[in-house]
């Protein structure tokens, strides 16, 4: 997840912390953890130590046309694309409930796809 700061409205419905919780313990992920802004510069030296090639990574923040620009260039710095290797989720003004079954129905989607 990532958080704008944690300070931006849209994610005032929810509670991030349970949020991401809920993600990790009950979802088919590997892992699951809050960055506060991940279109920063500090969010490219993470991406740069943290993305691997031969992976997915779903990002739950801002609109999925935002991400693709975002962090176009960070994937590819690793030999991933970020429209087959990123799956974005716009999860502003969303209830913790709403978002977290928008990853759910989203993972079980991807999964019928594979
Ligand atoms: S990547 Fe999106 S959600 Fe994250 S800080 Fe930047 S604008 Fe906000």
């Amino acid at each position: 997840m990532c958080v704008c700061t944690g300070k931006c409205p849209g994610f005032e419905k929810m509670d991030m912390w349970d949020f991401v919780n809920r993600v990790r313990i009950e979802l088919p992920v590997e892992y699951g953890f809050i960055h506060p802004q991940l279109c920063e510069e500090d969010g490219d030296r993470f991406f740069d130590d943290f993305l691997q090639e031969g992976r997915k990574y779903m990002v739950a923040g801002c609109a999925p046309t935002m991400q693709y620009k975002l962090f176009r260039d960070a994937f590819q710095k690793v030999g991933l694309d970020v429209k087959k290797d990123l799956i974005p989720l716009d999860i502003r003004d969303l209830s913790t409930e709403q978002a977290f079954n928008l990853v759910e129905q989203t993972l079980e989607n991807h999964e019928k796809d594979e």
